[in-house]
């Protein structure tokens, strides 16, 4: 018997790195042309430091992209009304092209009441219903950042759904469900496991392509990935594990995202890319 060949692993890092060398050169001709720079408004609530983390990260890779950003640093306290209230100013202001607010909140607001807050043409993370339902048919707006840079890795590394299973295993509003819709939209034939599924194994092993949107280290493992499918490991977990068992998926998948490497880089790279595209919008270039 032939040793199994391990997979390709689909350099997120790089095709991140390329994404925002682009979108910094579209960046600077829309400078150019209007002499006003993109700009991204990040909202934070409370100073929990992974999301204090993120929002420097954010604002860094924003800086070294030509795209400024504001940043609106609100207290814990801060209650639902509140936070809407900020939301909507940032949203009417002519000066910001685009808003993320950082996710979770804080369980005393309600994240529903302050995503939709934000004008859906401001809405670069795609987190709001309006940016759900364009995505979901197919029309121009925003997505959620980790699908849309899921699916620009599939296309980078030739991976096409279409007549494909795809097993997403995740249902979250930002994550499971709309990488699953962007899946469909590519006619892969899409199946949503969950917390509730009976047997995620079976499920996995019918799998073309599998999503694991999770947030379980290690949940999914290499016994269960059919031979020569695509893996792509959304998890994001302490220690830099994904939900996925690199180790042994790796000598079945053809294809697989490393943890870290992979997915990330390209969410900030999707963000980035979004917010000049919502600038030149606009600005009416
Ligand atoms: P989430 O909102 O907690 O959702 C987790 C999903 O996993 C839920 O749908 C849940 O099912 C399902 N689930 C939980 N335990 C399960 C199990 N044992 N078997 C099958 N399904 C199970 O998480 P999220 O925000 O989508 O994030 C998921 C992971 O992605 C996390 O590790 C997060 O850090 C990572 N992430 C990474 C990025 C990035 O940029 N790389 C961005 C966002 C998230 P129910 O719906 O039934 O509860």
């Amino acid at each position: 018997m032939t040793q199994a060949q391990a997979a390709r692993l689909m350099d997120g890092t790089a095709l991140a790195r390329r994404i925002v060398e682009d979108t910094a050169r579209q960046a600077a001709a829309l400078t150019g042309r209007t002499g006003t720079a993109p700009c991204l408004a990040t909202v934070l609530v409370g100073e929990d430091p992974a999301s204090v983390t993120y929002v420097r990260m954010k604002q860094n890779r924003c800086r070294k992209a030509g795209i400024t950003s504001r940043h609106v640093a609100l207290p814990a306290t801060t209650t639902t009304d509140g936070l809407v209230g900020t939301l909507r100013e940032l949203s009417a202001d002519p000066g910001v092209h685009g808003i993320l607010l950082q996710h979770p909140v804080g369980d005393h607001i309600d994240e529903r009441a302050a995503f939709e807050a934000i004008a859906p043409e401001k809405d670069v993370d795609g987190v709001t219903f309006a940016s759900f339902a364009t995505m979901s048919f197919g029309l121009p707006g925003f997505v959620s950042c980790t699908p849309g840079g899921i699916v620009q890795l599939l296309d980078e590394y030739g991976v096409d759904p279409a007549g494909k299973r795809a097993v997403v295993v995740g249902r979250s509003a930002i994550l499971g469900k709309p990488v699953g819709m962007l899946l469909l939209a590519r006619d892969a034939t899409v199946t949503y496991c969950h917390s509730r599924t009976r047997d995620l194994s079976a499920a996995v092993r019918e799998a073309d392509i599998v999503v694991a949107a999770v947030g379980r280290p290690r949940l999914i493992r290499g016994q269960d990935i059919k031979p020569g499918a695509v893996v792509i490991d959304a998890g994001y977990n302490p220690g830099n594990v994904g939900d996925v068992d690199f180790d042994s998926a790796v000598e079945r998948a053809s294809l697989i995202t490393p943890v870290p490497g992979g997915v990330g880089p390209m969410t900030i790279a999707t963000l980035l890319e979004q917010t000049v595209t919502a600038a030149a919008r606009q600005l009416g270039v």
